[in-house]
């Protein structure tokens, strides 16, 4: 493949140069329906069948400002740390495309619903403030679909249905220094927006979009660089590659005697480069003046203090409310508030348990391993939190053995049943009765004269081996602890 990389610069050569981004994301809002108008904004419909006058851009249709779409922006800015602002302006951003049959967009211009924010991102350096300049809510355009790889059939679609779907562009100052730094503020509005429900950022329907923005600087140099755009990066992953792969270019072009020109980028996941879309001098005017077909919006207090009392907990808090309520550390309640289907499920777990340390270890664990052999997200697991929870305080109350719990753990994840009810059909129960037990030491003692007279003669290692062998004869039902204490008095 060949690479638009004039030289890829040297590690020294890139050390003399400091990167600056700044992303804009556009995050779907999880309305039943669209901004503007009453059509479904359901994903996999039939091409064209959830569209309506409003949406297919009709002359003489009339937006109605969709209530719903409006308290979602509002929650997102909250969020964000943002100022809400009490009146708002809509606005038409003119241009043209096949998608976008009314031939321009409604956003919000120079007053967006939400401004002066920031997002703290976790680095391994420590906590980093990246501010949010502004959240504002616009209608998504259509999609076109390119289809035809054969000749007879080279035609372009279009799929009205996605538009007038409620979006919300949270734009960055250009504060972050790396593509690590670009993805963990990524991650982190990622994790704002599903928890407090405002989107389900599913990247794959395209609820989730991101546009990069990247220059390079000699360090300490007293300005910016040229910035250049990068649209179309869809995964976390193509995120950081097309910021890297943009870091390196710009180096390279520099390094080579030229300038970098202002434009506007296009990242192939084919190739993993960012290819030129549009120059500057292509760029678009896009005319803005407020849109006339809708009033201001006007948040009053009140309803700005409801939707901040309806606000779910956001995913710094919980991270620290586990720390708290749970006696977690930081790491575990990290890794546990990932998403809000993990953090529900553990917390689910831990109200149907004794031991909120233990249901942690059981989630991050077996769970997780299991889930990631199976291919399955958290909330389809067969597991309920309500039977781990289970399963955690039946080991607590000693009527399970850590190795039986672990025997049990993969049939109840196949067949979704609780771990009692496992244990009753398999006749499965902790022996802790002590006459029983001597029956089974007894028995394993008698099978093993040679590691009997190593204990007696001061190897008393191999006590082990002979709990091991207990646990087997009892195929793992004896309660360790106590065949422990009683080999130990039968063997003085
Ligand atoms: P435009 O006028 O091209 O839309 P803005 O100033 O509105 O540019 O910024 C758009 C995005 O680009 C913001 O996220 C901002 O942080 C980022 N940005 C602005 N200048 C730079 C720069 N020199 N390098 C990297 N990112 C930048
Ligand atoms: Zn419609
Ligand atoms: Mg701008």
């Amino acid at each position: 493949m060949s690479s638009t990389l004039l030289e890829t610069p040297s590690t020294e050569v890139m050390a003399k140069y400091e990167a600056v981004i700044g992303l804009e994301v556009h995050v779907q809002l999880a309305t039943r329906t669209k901004i503007f108008c009453g059509c479904a904004t359901g994903f996999g419909a039939a091409p064209n069948t959830n569209v309506c006058p409003v949406c297919l851009g009709l002359p003489g249709a009339l937006p109605v400002l969709n209530r719903q779409a409006v308290e979602l922006a509002i929650r997102a800015g909250l969020a964000l740390n943002c100022a809400v602002r009490p009146k708002s302006i809509f606005s038409r951003k003119n241009y043209f495309y096949p998608d976008l049959p009314k031939g321009y967009q409604i956003s919000q211009y120079d007053k967006p619903v939400a401004e002066h924010g920031f997002v703290d991102i976790v680095l391994d350096s420590g906590v980093k403030r990246i501010g949010v300049t502004r959240a504002h809510m616009e209608d998504d355009a259509g999609k076109s679909m390119h289809d035809g790889h054969r000749d007879s059939d080279r035609y372009t679609y279009v799929d009205l249905n996605r538009s007038g779907t409620p979006l919300i562009e949270i734009v960055s100052e250009p504060d972050m220094r790396s593509s690590d730094e670009a993805y963990a503020y990524l991650t982190e509005i990622k994790q704002a927006m599903q928890f407090t429900e405002v989107s389900t950022c599913d990247m794959e329907k395209g609820h989730l979009r991101c546009d990069a923005n990247v220059s390079v600087r000699l360090w300490g140099a007293p300005q910016f660089g040229t910035k250049v755009e990068v649209k179309n990066v869809n995964s976390f992953r193509f995120l950081k590659m097309a910021v890297d792969f943009e870091i390196q270019r710009q180096i390279g072009v520099i390094e080579a005697g030229g300038r970098v020109q202002q434009e506007t980028r296009l990242f192939n996941s084919d190739t993993l480069e960012t290819v030129s879309m549009r120059s500057k001098e292509m760029a678009h005017d896009y005319r803005y003046f407020p849109e006339p077909d809708l009033v201001p919006l006007e948040i009053s207090d009140t309803w700005l203090n409801r939707v901040k009392s309806e606000m779910p907990e956001l995913p710094t808090l919980r991270r620290k409310r586990f720390e708290t309520e749970f006696g977690l550390n930081e790491y575990d309640s990290g890794v546990l508030t990932q998403t809000r289907e993990i953090a529900d499920y553990y917390e689910r777990a831990v109200k149907a348990s004794t031991d909120p340390k233990g249901a942690a270890n059981w989630v991050m664990g077996d769970l997780a391993a299991m889930l990631k052999a199976e291919a399955k997200e958290i909330h389809e697991s067969p597991l309920t939190p309500e039977n781990l929870g289970e399963l955690v305080t039946l080991i607590g109350k000693g009527d399970l053995s850590g190795k039986l719990a672990k025997d049990i753990f993969p049939k109840m994840f196949a067949t979704g049943d609780s771990a009692q009810v496992i244990m009753d059909r398999e006749g499965l129960r902790q022996i802790s009765d002590t006459g029983a037990l001597e029956k089974i030491i007894d028995e394993v003692l008698a099978a093993n004269p040679k590691q009997v007279e190593q204990y007696k003669s001061g190897k008393t290692t191999v006590i082990g081996f002979l709990v091991g062998a207990v646990m087997k004869a009892s195929r793992g039902q004896a309660a360790p602890g106590a065949v422990n204490d009683l080999l130990k008095a039968k063997l003085l």
